[in-house]
C-alpha cells in the first residue's frame, strides 16, 4: 500500500508531469520512496526525451507573451505564489518530509524560505534598472537595458526540494524567462506541487514546465540540443556540474552553477566556546547536515579544541533522530539508503585510520537514519576532510595560529561557505576576508537569506542566486547607441 493510500501524502499532491499547462500522463513511472520507512510513497510520471521536447516547445511558445508582459503582471503572479505557499505551508512541508526524510521543522523553514524567494523576486521584477549616459565623444547616448535570456533549463537537487526550485524559478520568471524544470528523482513531488501553486497563482500555460524523470541524462540531452533553450541553471554536485558545462559548451549557453561545498568552520583563540558550539550545531545539523553550505570541517585553536569537541558532543547527543514526520525529532532520515551508507563508510574509514569516533545517540531500526558523530584525531588529507560529508558528522581538528587556520581552510578546490568565530570581531572579519569562499559567516551558524547573493568561488560554482544578483543570471545586457 502506498502512503497516499494510507493517507499520509496530501491528496492534492500532483504526480503527473506538468507541460504546457497540462498535467500529462506518461506511460513510464518513477517510484518515490519514503526514506524514513524505505517503503514506496507513490509514483510520478517519468519523462523521457519526447516529453522533454514537448516541454521545450511549450516554454518557447510561451516566451513571447511572458517576456513582454508588464513587469507588474509578472510580479503579481510571484506575489500570489508567495501567499499561496505560506497559506499551504503545512501541506508543502509534509510533502517535503515524506519524500526527502528531513525533520518537519526543517521542512517548514524551507517552505517559508521558498515563499520568501517568490516575494523578493516579485519586488525585483518591477525594479530592473537600466542606465543612460552620454558617450565621452558626445556623439550619442549610451542606453543600457536588460532583456530576458529566453528559455531556461533548471536542474535542482534533492536536499532542498522547494527552496532550490524557488531560488531558480522566482528570478527566472521575474526576469521574463520561461522554464523547463527538472527536479531530482528522489524528490519530484515538491516540485510538482510548486507547479500546481504557480498554476493557481495565475501563471500562464507553458511558462513553467516540470519534468520528473529517472533519466536525467537523456532528458537533459534532448533539452540542451534544442536551440531555443538559452540558459542552463544547475544546482548539484561539482562532478555533474562539470559534465553539464561541457554539454553546454557547443551551444555557448548562459550557465549558472551552484555546486558542492566543503565548508571550514574556524574557532579562533578568543572565541566564546559556548557560542561557537551553538553555531556549530546549527551549521552541522540543519537539514540533517545535507546542505551545500553546511560546516564540513571544524578547525579549532589548540587551546580550545577539547572544550569545543566536548561541548559539541553534549549538544549533539541531546538531539533526537527519528522520522521527520514526528515534529519532536530534530534530525530526520537521510534521503536514501545510498546516502546513509556513504556516511557510514566515511565514519568507518576514519575509525580504521585511527581517529576517535563518538557516535551520539541511537537511530530507529528501519529507515535511512544516521546518528550525529564527532570525530577527533582525523588526518588532514583523509576522506572525511576532503569530501563533502552531507550528514551530521563533525570532524574536529586543531590549528596553532590564524595563518595556519586560513591555510587549512583554503586547502580545497571548493569555495562555497566558511565560518569564523572570534571574540574580536575585526580580527574575525579579517580572517573571514581571506577565506576563498563566496559566503562567509562571522559569529553565526546560518547566513542564507533570499535577499543575499548565494554562490561559490573555485569549483563551487559560477554566478550567484538570490538578492539583486540572482535576477541577473536570467538577464542579458543590451546596449542601444542612440543619436540624441
Ligand atoms: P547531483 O549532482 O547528483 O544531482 C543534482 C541534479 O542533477 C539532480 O536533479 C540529478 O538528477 C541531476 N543529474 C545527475 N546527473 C545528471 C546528468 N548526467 N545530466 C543531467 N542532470 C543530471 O547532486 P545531488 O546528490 O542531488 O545533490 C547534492 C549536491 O548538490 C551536493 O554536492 C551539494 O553540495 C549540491 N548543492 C549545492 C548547492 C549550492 O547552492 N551550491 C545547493 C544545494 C545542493
Amino acid at each position: 500500500m502506498t502512503s497516499r493510500a494510507a493517507g499520509l501524502l496530501p491528496a492534492s499532491a500532483p504526480t503527473r508531469l506538468f507541460v504546457g499547462g497540462e498535467w500529462l500522463t506518461s506511460i513510464a513511472e518513477l517510484e518515490v520512496i519514503d526514506p524514513a520507512t524505505l517503503r514506496p510513497l507513490t509514483t510520478t510520471g517519468d519523462a523521457g526525451p519526447e516529453e522533454a521536447a514537448q516541454a521545450v516547445a511549450a516554454a518557447a511558445d510561451a516566451l513571447r507573451t511572458w517576456s513582454t508582459a508588464a513587469p507588474r503582471v509578472r510580479s503579481d503572479v510571484l506575489r500570489r505564489t508567495h501567499e499561496l505557499l505560506l497559506a499551504e505551508l503545512d501541506e508543502g512541508a509534509r510533502i517535503i518530509t515524506l519524500e526527502n526524510g528531513k525533520a518537519t521543522r526543517d521542512a517548514r523553514a524551507e517552505i517559508a524560505t521558498a515563499a520568501e524567494f517568490f516575494r523578493w523576486f516579485s519586488e525585483a521584477a518591477v525594479r530592473i534598472e537600466g542606465s543612460i549616459l552620454t558617450a565621452p565623444s558626445g556623439d550619442k547616448a549610451i542606453i543600457t537595458e536588460h532583456r530576458p535570456v529566453g528559455v531556461a533549463y533548471l536542474i535542482t537537487p534533492w536536499n532542498f526540494p522547494a527552496s532550490m526550485v524557488a531560488r531558480k524559478l522566482a528570478p527566472a520568471l521575474a526576469a521574463g524567462c520561461t522554464a523547463v524544470l527538472k527536479p531530482a528523482p528522489e524528490t519530484p513531488l515538491t516540485a510538482l506541487w510548486i507547479g500546481s501553486i504557480l498554476e493557481r497563482a495565475g501563471l500562464p500555460a507553458g511558462v513553467v514546465n516540470i519534468l520528473a524523470t529517472s533519466r536525467a541524462a537523456a532528458v537533459t540531452e534532448a533539452v540542451l540540443a534544442d536551440r531555443r533553450v538559452r540558459a542552463l541553471s544547475f544546482t548539484g554536485s561539482t562532478e555533474v556540474g562539470r559534465l553539464l558545462l561541457a554539454q553546454a559548451a557547443p551551444r555557448v549557453l548562459r550557465c549558472s552553477m551552484e555546486l558542492g561545498g566543503n565548508g571550514p568552520f574556524l574557532v579562533l583563540d578568543d572565541a566564546d566556546v559556548d557560542d561557537a558550539v551553538a553555531g556549530a550545531v546549527l551549521a552541522k545539523t540543519r537539514n540533517g547536515g545535507a546542505a551545500c553550505n553546511a560546516a564540513n570541517r571544524f578547525y579549532v585553536h589548540a587551546s580550545l579544541a577539547e572544550r569545543f569537541a566536548q561541548g559539541l558532543r553534549e549538544a549533539l547527543r541531546a538531539l533526537r533522530v527519528g522520522p521527520g514526520i514526528d515534529p519532536s525529532n530534530d534530525i530526520g532520515a537521510m534521503v536514501s539508503e545510498r546516502e546513509r551508507d556513504k556516511l557510514t563508510a566515511l565514519l568507518e574509514g576514519a575509525r580504521d585510520a585511527g581517529a576517535r569516533v563518538d557516535v551520539l545517540g541511537s537511530v530507529p531500526d528501519v529507515g535511512a537514519f544516521v546518528a550525529p558523530a564527532v570525530v577527533t584525531g582525523v588526518k588532514h588529507g583523509s576522506a572525511l576532510v576532503r569530501d563533502e560529508i552531507f550528514g551530521p558528522i563533525a570532524p574536529v581538528m586543531t590549528f596553532g595560529d590564524d595563518e595556519e587556520a586560513i591555510e587549512l581552510a583554503n586547502d580545497t578546490d571548493h569555495g562555497l561557505m566558511g565560518y569564523v568565530y572570534g571574540g574580536d570581531r575585526g580580527r574575525a572579519i579579517r580572517v573571514g576576508r581571506q577565506l576563498e569562499s563566496g559566503l562567509v559567516a562571522i559569529n553565526r551558524g546560518l547566513i542564507s537569506d533570499p535577499a543575499a547573493p548565494f554562490g561559490g568561488m573555485k569549483q563551487s560554482g559560477l554566478g550567484r542566486e538570490g538578492g539583486t544578483h540572482g535576477i541577473h543570471e536570467f538577464l542579458e545586457v543590451q546596449y542601444l547607441g542612440v543619436t540624441w
